[in-house]
């Protein structure tokens, strides 16, 4: 049978990690993978750290990425000190890299996907299939996207969602940690009774209710020479000692609490840079898990399982794990410190990578007034007014007063 073949779309902090997880997967699983895993890298112009190995290889800059990760192994501007696989392989040429794919794998920043979405439109194969370990959602006119629908949309594809507690320097240096696949078997794997296939121009949420809203796609079958891609293949694909993955079929949960944790962890940020100390993270942490219930249950009633936010390393654990050590929670601290925006921290402190949260806030908030919910929401409501400046950070506690539970 033919191997499938997997393709990294983007090649940030987390894109690099998964990119090294993937790669290390393929080289293990040689009958189900190609071994070589080719990594889209956003083509730029990066300095050479100082260090006289990479400075004998690659002179002392500056140097294109793609051929810095393919000289030396290592993401030397979003994954600097990290030996990555010698089958992981960058390319700087987008419609190459997913030209042959059979299995995309989308990890970038939220801000970049629909562009990228639009370049590979037409050059990647129809019956590939996604999954998205990108955090955050989209809104226009007033409707909620989440990533993974944003890829069925515009290719045509099943995606599914990778999302938990994963702090990339700490999943990269293999300490141990959790993920949640939220995955749901695309309707053209459903048999009709007499086993034959169901036409495939079905709207998505006929059959199943996991991601959130009726997506008309024509889904292409997989060709029968491939292993099936199933929640099983992709466990194969993303499991590593160091990296639990957990199947669950609520792909809408897992895409929303990589997304919604954002703006929480932007809160605790607040609070540790005021020096309030840990009872009023604590807090921060439950009225935000009690938000992202209430924001699932209320307009993602039919499609999420509440469990996900509790249970699940995407819900409650990338919670914890984000308001202690997240990019997010550490930028909102130092804002607060140096009293500056959180977007200039993002500018001057992030070495190039991209905050979430902030955006995400903005998106969820034209979302709840559109919908006239802001009051159900203190917390998302309140990290908006403080990002605009509509608020300063020393009312976060009395905006918060009210319990969302007494409402
Ligand atoms: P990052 O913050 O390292 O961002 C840098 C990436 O953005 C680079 O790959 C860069 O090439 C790319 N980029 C910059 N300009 C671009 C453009 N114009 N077009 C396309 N790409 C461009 O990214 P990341 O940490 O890999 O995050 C990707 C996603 O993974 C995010 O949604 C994030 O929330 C999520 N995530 C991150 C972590 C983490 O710890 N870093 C963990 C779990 C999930
Ligand atoms: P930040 O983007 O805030 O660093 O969060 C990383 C993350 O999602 C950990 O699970």
């Amino acid at each position: 049978s033919l191997k499938h073949k997997v393709a990294i779309i983007g090649s940030g902090n987390w894109g690099s990690t998964i990119g090294k997880i993937v790669a290390e997967n393929a080289k293990e699983h040689k009958k189900l993978f190609e071994t070589t895993i080719v990594m889209w890298a956003f083509e730029e112009d990066v300095d050479v750290p100082n260090d006289p190995g990479l400075w004998e290889k690659l002179g002392a800059g500056p140097v294109k990425l793609s051929h810095a990760i393919n000289t030396v192994h290592q993401n030397i501007k979003y994954l600097p000190g990290v030996r990555l696989p010698d089958n992981l392989v960058a390319n700087s040429n987008l419609q190459d890299t997913v030209k042959d794919a059979t299995i995309l794998v989308f990890n970038l920043p939220h801000q970049f996907l629909s562009m990228t979405l639009s370049q590979i439109n037409g050059y990647h194969r129809p019956y590939a299939r996604g999954i998205s370990c990108i955090k955050g959602v989209d809104v226009a006119d007033g409707t909620v996207t989440l990533y993974s629908e944003m890829v069925m949309e515009k290719l045509q594809i099943y995606c599914c969602a990778l999302s938990g507690a994963n702090i990339a320097p700490e999943v990269v240096a293999e300490k141990f940690c959790e993920t949640t696949i939220g995955y749901d078997s695309p309707p053209m794997d459903y048999k009709e009774r007499d086993g034959s296939p169901r036409d495939n121009r079905v709207k998505v949420d006929e059959q199943r209710q996991s991601n959130s809203k009726p997506t008309h796609i024509k889904l292409s079958p997989i060709p029968k020479e491939y292993p099936p891609v199933e929640s099983s293949l992709l466990k194969t694909l993303f499991e590593r000692p160091y990296f639990q993955v957990h199947v669950v079929r609520d792909v809408a949960g897992v895409a929303l609490g990589g997304a919604l944790k954002n703006i929480i962890a932007l809160a605790a940020g607040f609070v540790t840079g005021k020096k309030w100390g840990e009872n009023t993270k604590a807090a921060i942490v439950r009225i935000g898990v009690l938000e992202m219930v209430e924001f699932g249950r209320t307009w993602f009633s039919k499609s999420v399982d509440e469990r996900t936010f509790t249970e699940e390393s995407a819900g409650m654990a990338d919670l914890i794990a984000s308001c202690n050590a997240g990019r997010n929670y550490r930028s909102a601290l130092r804002s607060v410190e140096k009293g500056v925006p959180i977007e200039e921290i993002e500018e001057t402190e992030l070495g190039g990578q991209k905050l979430q949260g902030i955006s995400t806030a903005r998106a969820v908030h034209e979302f709840l007034s559109k919908e006239g919910k802001l009051d159900k929401f203190p917390l998302f409501a309140s990290v908006y007014e403080i990002i605009e400046n509509h608020q300063s950070v020393e009312k976060l506690p009395s905006l918060l007063r009210k319990d969302p539970k007494a409402q």
